[in-house]
Parts: C-alpha cells; structure tokens; sequence
C-alpha cells in the first residue's frame, strides 16, 4: 500500500467523519490537512482534529469567497483569532484571492488584497506555511505571497499561467493536485511542469469531481490525485507517493 498526505481537505463540510477517516486510513493516506474558511469553520476543524489526532492536522483560514459578507468586527476578530490561536495549526489556509466575477462583486480586488496580506503577515510573524487559493488571481496572488516575504507556500490545484507558475517554482513554493488531474487540461499541465521537490497531494473535498461520472470526493481520493499525477509524470506510483510525501513532510513540518 502506499502512503500519501491529502493536504487540502474542507472535513468540517463532511458528514460521517468516522467512516470517511476509516476509508482514507484504507487507501493509504497517512495525514489529512483540514483548512478552514471564516471563523466558525476554523472552530470547528480545530475540534475535528482534535478527535482524530493521529491523522488531522488543522489549518485556519479565511476564504476570499467569505470575505465579502463579512463586518469589520467579524473580520478583526477572525484575524485576531488566527493570530492567537496559530501554535494549534500546522499551516494558514485557505487563504487567497479569487477574481471570479461572482466573487469581485462582494469583496474587490483591492479589499482581497488587504485581508490577504493580514493574513500573510501573521504567517510570516508565526512562521507558518500558507495553502493559497488562487483561482484568475494568479499573478496578483503571487507578487502579494512574494511580496510579503513568504517562504512556504502551496498553490493549491493550480490552473494558471505557465509563466506565474515558473514564477512559483523559482520562489520554492508549491503546488497541489487534485483528482481534477484525471481530466483537466490546464491542472494537468501545471503538474507537468512542476519538479516533484515542489508537487503535493490533495482531494479540495467534498468538492465534485467528474466529466461523465460525477461524485463527491473525500480524502481517500487522494489516490486518484497519486495515480493522475503518476500517469501524467510517467512514474510509478510508489515512487510518486513516496517524494510527495517527502515534499509535504519537508514544507509543513510533519512527521507522517
Ligand atoms: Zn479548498
């Protein structure tokens, strides 16, 4: 069996959290990173790990997606709980900034921004790795990670641009790949251009995968990320599991 890491998982979204540990723990993923959104699902992915110790470790965050319905109270005090509460957490994430038309009419480029460089400015001062949200903000996304002096970051399934992604790995970060990596062309050719020292593995569940057979992932679909990954690269998957592995090892500062 191999021994895979699902570094991006939204658990506090899943129901059944028992028997979904117990299938994942089956197909071989020895560490699941649960992130977290706004405050209470950082909440509760914190309890969530909490019970299952062994395999869950959290990250808090603040989706771009939520900033928009936020007050500046809420806000302040989201951030302030992150900041407090970070000696919990392996990573922040997810984190990021989204220009998707449905999302810039709630919350502007320039209001993303702002709360993203908060949020990458309490990484740097807790020396946290960040798991960044980056869909159509690709480029902005980057030069706000790099221009708050970030060190450990993960591009979480990238899609974009070959020239910010070899932007990304000339600055040492990171991306992941999802189960879209069975179909999607751009995510596909990311994962192609991206050195194995800098690739990691994830599912996004319960997000929904699928072109003709659709369903709702969970972190055991890490291994249908592993085998993508092993198809598109031309490796075995033994060999694919274990340098992820040691890539996720390495950049968050576990032991799984
Ligand atoms: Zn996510």
């Amino acid at each position: 069996m191999v021994n895979i890491i699902d570094t991006h998982a939204h658990l506090d979204e899943i129901d059944n959290l028992d028997d979904v540990i117990d299938r994942a723990v089956k197909s071989g993923v020895r560490a699941i990173i649960a992130v977290g959104q706004d405050h209470a699902s950082n909440l509760k992915t914190l309890s969530i790990s909490k019970k299952f110790p062994s395999i869950v470790y959290p990250a808090f965050g603040l989706h771009p997606l939520h900033i928009g319905n936020m007050s500046n109270d809420q806000l302040t005090d989201t951030l302030r709980f992150i900041d407090e509460n970070s000696s919990d957490i392996v990573a922040i994430g997810e984190i990021g900034m989204d220009y998707d038309k449905r999302v810039l009419k709630v919350a502007s480029k320039e209001v993303q921004r702002d709360v993203f460089t908060q949020l990458l400015t309490i990484a740097r001062k807790k020396n946290k790795p960040v798991l960044i949200h980056s869909r159509y903000a690709w480029k902005d996304c980057f030069d706000t990670v790099r221009a708050a002096g970030i060190e450990k970051a993960v591009f979480h399934w990238f899609t974009g641009f070959s020239s910010v992604l070899s932007d990304i790995i000339n600055a040492g970060y990171c991306i992941s790949a999802t189960p879209a990596a069975e179909y999607h062309n751009e995510h596909q050719r990311a994962i192609k251009e991206t050195p194995f020292a800098q690739l990691m593995l994830e599912t996004d569940s319960p997000v929904i995968y699928g072109r003709e057979n659709r369903y709702t992932s969970e972190p055991k679909d890490a291994l249908r990320s592993l085998r993508a990954v092993a198809a598109i690269k031309n490796e075995d998957e033994s060999t694919v599991a274990d340098m992820t592995l040691r890539t996720t090892n390495r950049l968050l500062e576990i032991n799984a």
